[in-house]
């Protein structure tokens, strides 16, 4: 145990929780299947980055996490690869229709580069991505949403509006990233994180990230997570 808080240490990570899973060293230490760590091999990703290091074993537990850390840190691919295992280990007759794993973000430019990054990872699996955002045809994105997805990225004001439209049912919804979450919270997202979070199974397993964590947004997290493990990288500020 000294040895993991020597190496927690050397990577810069601060854990707060119960039963907080070891941080791993390579991505070989995760249960990935052999598409996935050839996608991650060719993505050029040769180690973990801290943050990866610490919430791949946290999430791929099944665990809730609020995980900090600055921009730039690879918080994304914390995100994602657990979600395309989730995802497969679901059983093959799930009755329900609509995404098992919902991602939310802030702006349509970080919406688009998230479903780039989960492309990636979901092509090789067979698993469909649809990215749900303003500025695009919302007939186009509705027929999109109707032909079906595993994942879905999306803006909260348009995921809300395509859920009321019957583009899409939350029912089969078991996994939700809240990524940017500070940003959301600045730009008065709260209501409709609040929304679609009462839409989605509260069994679910629900990842906040952000790169700040005024108290504003903790509070949000500490109501809407399950027992969260809270992973901070770095110094960051409030
Ligand atoms: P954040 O969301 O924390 O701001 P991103 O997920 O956008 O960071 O990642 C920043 C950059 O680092 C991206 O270009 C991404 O492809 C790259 N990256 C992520 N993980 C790794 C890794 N393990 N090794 C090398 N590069 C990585
Ligand atoms: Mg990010």
């Amino acid at each position: 145990e000294q040895e993991v808080t020597e190496y927690r240490k050397s990577l810069a990570i601060r854990v707060s929780g119960f039963d907080v899973p070891r941080p791993i060293k390579t991505f070989d230490d995760c249960s990935f299947s052999p598409q996935l760590k050839n996608a991650i091999a060719k993505q050029g990703y040769e180690k973990p980055t801290s943050i990866q290091c610490q919430a791949l074993p946290i999430v791929l537990s099944g665990m809730d996490i609020i995980g900090i850390a600055k921009t730039g840190s690879g918080k994304t691919a914390a995100f994602v690869l657990p979600m395309i295992v989730h995802i497969m280990d679901q059983p093959e007759l799930a009755k329900e229709e609509g995404p098992i794993g919902v991602i939310c973000a802030p702006t349509r430019e970080l919406a688009h580069q998230i479903y780039l990054e989960c492309k990636k990872f979901a092509k090789s699996h067979g698993i469909r991505v649809s990215a749900v955002y303003g500025g695009m045809s919302k007939l186009d994105q509705f027929k999109e949403l109707k032909a079906g997805c595993e994942i879905v990225v999306a803006t909260p004001g348009r995921l809300i509006d395509m859920v009321k439209m019957k583009a899409l049912t939350m029912l089969r919804a078991t996994y939700l990233v809240l990524d940017e979450a500070d940003r959301m919270f600045d730009l008065g997202f709260e209501p409709q994180i609040r929304s679609i979070v009462g839409q989605i199974r509260p069994d679910r397993q629900t990842l906040l990230f952000s790169a700040t964590m005024p108290r504003k947004v903790e509070k949000l997290a500490r109501e809407i997570l399950s027992d969260p493990i809270r992973v901070t990288v770095g110094e960051v500020g409030m």
